[in-house]
């Protein structure tokens, strides 16, 4: 497989939200990789002239804060490994937590293009907020709104230039 997007991050950014927005298809398929890894959706969408497949992780494992990282980071890991492509989705209403930069440190190390996506960027004053993000040395920060939408189309154009 190519052209794959991986959305992770922590629970309740929005990343089910983005990830139902750019697929049309869903595919009934859950890979089982291992206890903590349930759940990873696959969906099929495309933009312009180009096809891609869409990972929403998630499915994580409740119990200590100790357990449920680990389980964080070892998605994050396989969607390093799988997608040509990750989006790193984080919560503009909320700011930086100490997940996010868990998750951060270590998408930094990946070798695959990393794309920070703030979303709830449901209107102007929002955007103001989105500066903290930059504090992850990951570049670029991609402001959306996937309840409305707003942003999915620029950040769309970003990502498919890498496919
Ligand atoms: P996930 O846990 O990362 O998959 O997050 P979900 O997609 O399940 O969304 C968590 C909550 O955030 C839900 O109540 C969504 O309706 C809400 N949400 C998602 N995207 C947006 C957005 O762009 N703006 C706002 N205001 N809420 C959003
Ligand atoms: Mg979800």
């Amino acid at each position: 497989m190519s052209n794959i997007i991986a959305i992770v991050g922590r629970p309740n950014v929005g990343k089910s939200t983005l990830f139902n927005r750019l697929t049309e298809s869903r595919k009934a398929i859950v890979d089982d990789f291992s206890g903590v890894t349930r759940d990873r959706h696959y969906g099929v969408g495309e933009w312009t002239d180009k096809q891609f497949t869409v990972i929403d992780t998630g499915g994580y494992v409740s119990g200590s804060d100790d357990v449920f990282e680990a389980a964080i980071r070892e998605q994050v890991l396989i969607a390093i490994e799988e997608a040509s492509v990750v989006l790193f989705m984080v919560d503009v209403t909320v700011g930086v937590t100490d997940l996010d930069d868990e998750i951060a440190k270590v998408l930094r190390r990946s070798k695959k293009p990393v794309f920070v996506v703030s979303n709830k960027v449901d209107n102007t004053a929002l955007h103001n907020e989105t500066g903290v993000f930059y504090s992850f040395g990951l570049g670029e920060v991609h402001a959306v709104s996937s309840m409305t939408g707003s942003g999915t189309g620029d950040l769309l154009d970003e990502v498919i230039k890498h496919f």
